[in-house]
C-alpha cells in the first residue's frame, strides 16, 4: 500500500483544486516560509479523520476552509481526497485503489466517502486501524510525535507498538463491547426496579 495521489480543494491556502501525484521513492516538499508545505500534511491528517483543531493548527474547524485573500473570495467548503494503491490488499477491502474523501462546510456539516460512497468517520477509522496509516498511525510523524516515540513513558511508546502489532482493532472492539455490557447491566437494574415496583 502506498500514497498515490492527494487532491485538495478549498483546504487552508489551497483555494484552487490541486492534485499531487506521488511517485515511488522519497518525495520532498520545498517552498518559502508560509507557502503551504505544512498545510499539505495537515490535509492528509484531516482527511484521515483528525478532529482536533489544535493538531491542525487552527482554533475552530472552519479554519481549514480557505478564508480568502485580497484577490480571492472565501470558499464555502474544503475537500480533500487521498488515493492509496491497495494492490497488496493491506487495507481490508477488495479494491486495488482506495480513495478516501472528507468535505466540510462552513455550517460545520462534515461528509466522508470511501471510494465515493458516503460513510461515517467510524468506517474510515476502522479501515485504517492497525495499518499505521490512520490519523494516529505512525506513518504521520509530527514534531510532537517524535517526542512521544523517544519518551521514557512506556504508555506513550506502547500505543505505537500496539498499532504496529495489529491489536488496536481488537482493543477498540473490546472497549465497545465493555461499554455495551455496562449499558445492558444498567438497563437490567432499571427493569428490576420497575418489576419490584409493579409487584
Ligand atoms: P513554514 O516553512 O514557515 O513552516 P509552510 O510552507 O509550512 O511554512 P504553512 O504553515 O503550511 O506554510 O502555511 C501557512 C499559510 O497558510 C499562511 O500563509 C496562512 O495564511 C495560510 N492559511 C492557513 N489557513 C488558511 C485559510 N483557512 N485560508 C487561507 N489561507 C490559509
Amino acid at each position: 500500500m502506498f500514497l498515490k495521489r492527494l487532491e485538495i480543494q478549498g483546504f487552508k491556502s489551497f483555494a484552487q483544486k490541486i492534485e499531487i501525484d506521488f511517485e515511488g521513492g522519497v518525495t520532498g516538499v520545498v517552498g518559502p516560509n508560509g507557502s503551504g508545505k505544512s498545510n499539505i500534511s495537515d490535509s492528509v491528517r484531516w482527511v484521515l479523520g483528525e478532529q482536533s483543531v489544535k493538531n491542525l493548527r487552527g482554533s475552530k474547524m472552519e479554519d481549514v476552509i480557505f478564508s480568502g485573500t485580497s484577490k480571492r473570495k472565501p470558499l464555502g467548503y474544503a475537500e480533500v481526497t487521498l488515493v492509496l494503491d491497495n494492490k497488496d490488499k493491506k487495507l481490508p477491502v477488495e479494491y486495488s485503489e482506495v480513495c478516501v474523501t472528507r468535505r466540510v462546510f462552513r455550517s460545520g456539516e462534515s461528509e466522508y466517502y470511501i471510494n465515493k460512497n458516503s460513510c461515517r468517520l467510524k468506517d474510515i477509522k476502522e479501515l485504517f486501524m492497525d495499518t499505521g496509516v490512520g490519523k494516529d498511525g505512525y506513518s504521520i510523524i509530527g514534531q510532537g510525535r517524535i517526542d512521544e516515540i523517544l519518551s521514557s513513558k512506556s504508555e506513550d511508546r506502547r500505543n505505537i507498538f500496539e498499532e504496529a502489532a495489529g491489536i488496536v482493532k481488537y482493543k477498540t472492539r473490546k472497549e465497545e463491547a465493555e461499554k455495551k455490557l455496562e449499558k445492558t447491566k444498567e438497563n437490567l437494574l432499571r427493569i428490576d426496579d420497575i418489576v419490584s415496583e409493579l409487584e
